[in-house]
């Protein structure tokens, strides 16, 4: 049986038979991998602590012949935002927010292909999160990059339809999935201000820890959240479990 030791994200976890859990994790090397936490339901399981949602960690798993199932060694925790929480360099939000990400990684993240990328932004975007990163401002970021990674993010550099910058801002309109300047929009839509294009622009360039320097008020942040929900959603048809607890929370 072949093993192998990942750098890898937790995406979620469910429940096996009796005492066991099944894990979802991204690995650095080897894509997204389904594996079997032998006792994780245990009281005193080895595994207590390691399975939170966007945990960063190593994981070694044994890979078994025709099997869709790896069967999970060890997972040593070196970063999650239940971590932070504890140590008080984060609130409750950030736990709903790793959820959020984790989700979107592991409605994205294809079975069994490296995608070292999408792993490197999950990555830094838990480091940024436990370090006490602005969860907003965070996921607006994520989502940005997410979409930019899958190459369906629309464009923004100018309008499609006239070619003109977007100086007044910009507009999705309804049941469309790019933005087009306010004198095309013609009509009502989801409106993206020139404060949050400026983010968008600012953000292209910046990494989660830089990002605490770029500014993002509360309006513009509202605003992007709107225009990436109807992306999400557009391209995954659904909508995310997390997104209601994130809801919930607020
Ligand atoms: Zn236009």
């Amino acid at each position: 049986m072949p093993v192998y030791t990942s750098d890898a994200l937790i995406l979620r976890t469910y429940k096996l038979a009796e005492a066991d859990r099944i894990v979802v994790f991204l690995t650095r090397d080897r894509g997204k991998k389904r594996g079997v936490a032998k006792g994780a339901r245990r009281a005193k399981s080895r595994f207590t602590g390691t399975l939170e949602a966007l945990t960063r960690a190593s994981v070694a798993y044994y890979e078994r012949e025709l099997r869709d199932l790896v069967r999970i060694n060890y997972i040593e925790p070196q970063q999650s935002a239940l971590a932070a929480v504890a140590r008080g360099t984060q609130n409750a939000s950030a736990l709903g927010h790793a959820e959020y990400f984790a989700e979107l990684i592991d409605e994205w993240a294809p079975e069994g292909h490296a995608d070292e990328r999408l792993y490197r932004l999950g990555a830094s975007t838990i480091d940024a999160l436990a370090s006490g990163a602005e969860t907003e401002r965070l996921a607006r970021y994520f989502e940005f990059w997410l979409l930019r990674l899958q190459g369906v993010y629309p464009q923004l550099t100018v309008c499609p339809e006239c070619g003109g910058a977007f100086n007044g801002g910009a507009v999705m309109r309804p049941r469309e999935q790019h933005y087009v300047c306010r004198r095309c929009a013609a009509s009502d839509g989801t409106t993206v201000s020139v404060a949050a294009l400026r983010f968008l622009r600012a953000a292209a360039a910046a990494n989660p820890v830089t990002l605490a320097d770029i500014p993002l008020e509360a309006a513009p942040s509202r605003e992007l959240e709107i225009a990436h929900r109807r992306l999400i959603q557009a391209h995954l048809e659904k909508e995310l479990k997390s997104v209601r607890v994130l809801r919930q929370i607020r």
